[in-house]
């Protein structure tokens, strides 16, 4: 089997952590010393075990019979799907290795997990799946690797949809997943349009994002978007990161939230300050 450059595949997220921080974005996909083991230097953290056992217990749902899609079912889901992402052989409780500072925490995550598939039960009962991510939540690599396509001279582009329905006129609507904050960008918008397009050959005419914290749902017609035009801008950005001579660090304070904290000079600098006058 050939095997895949995954330095000339670029995603929303891999862009979006450029715009981000040059400094994080060179430690995960360009250090020829950290981005081979970067997986070392991920920290468990409470929304990202939430988030994916969200996600998981979602793909896992709509693998049931439309029989068994009940709360019931989703909840059995979600216990199968409550794992850590460093260890995923650890039985819950998770603990640590889920991000949760004791049991109480544990379970009041679990239980806001829980409260936010009610929510998604409650906003739609049958939808048209066309796609939903493999059965296999625990190694969910596949479903990138599946969406792989080229989109111009050795730049390939991919990602994970958290599923995608077909509408009554036959075109496809793609629909993402959000276990935080009611944010989402127009540019997230039109990469999943574009790469829905070159997987599925079938016309993209929205894009949902499905709030699950509050149950709200935005959806955009993208129907008139040019595909072509959404191609030029994503090969600039592109472009924009081959030409960066420095990928410097860009400490904001989402640095929080960095798996690099201890090996980025900036955060160390910035600490030593704060220790000084704190
Ligand atoms: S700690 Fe902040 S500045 Fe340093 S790499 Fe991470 S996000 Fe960038």
């Amino acid at each position: 089997m050939q095997k895949i450059d995954f330095s000339k595949i670029y995603s929303y997220s891999k862009l979006g952590l450029f715009k981000k921080c040059k400094k994080q974005y060179h430690f995960s996909y360009l250090d020829p010393v950290i981005s081979p083991i970067k997986k070392q230097f991920f920290k468990p953290r409470d929304y990202k075990t939430k988030g994916q056992a969200v996600h998981g217990a979602i793909t896992l749902f709509y693998h049931l019979p439309k029989k068994k899609r009940t709360f019931e079912g989703i909840k059995k889901c979600l216990e199968k799907a409550w794992f850590s992402e460093i260890d995923a052989t650890k039985a819950p409780p998770l603990g640590k290795s889920g991000g949760f500072f004791d049991l109480e925490h544990e379970r009041r995550v679990y239980k806001d997990s829980l409260r936010q598939l009610k929510n998604l039960l409650k906003i739609e009962k049958n939808p048209s799946l066309f796609y939903v991510p493999a059965k296999n939540i625990w190694e969910s690599f596949g479903d990138y690797e599946d969406m792989i396509k080229p989109l111009g001279e050795g730049i390939m582009i991919s990602g994970k949809f958290d599923r995608i329905d077909r509408l009554e006129d036959g075109s496809l609507r793609v629909i993402d997943f959000k276990t935080g904050k009611e944010n989402g960008s127009f540019f997230q918008l039109e990469f999943y349009k574009l790469l829905a397009e070159l997987n599925f050959n079938n016309k993209v005419s929205h894009v949902s994002f499905y709030f699950l914290d509050s149950g709200r749902i935005k959806d955009f017609d993208v129907a008139e978007k040019d595909s072509s035009e959404i191609k030029i801008s994503i090969l600039k950005k592109i472009d924009d990161i081959k030409k960066t001579k420095g990928f410097f660090p860009m400490p904001t304070r989402l640095c929080d939230h960095c798996d690099f904290q201890e090996i980025c000079p900036s955060f160390n600098k910035q600490n030593n300050i704060a220790k000084v006058f704190s």
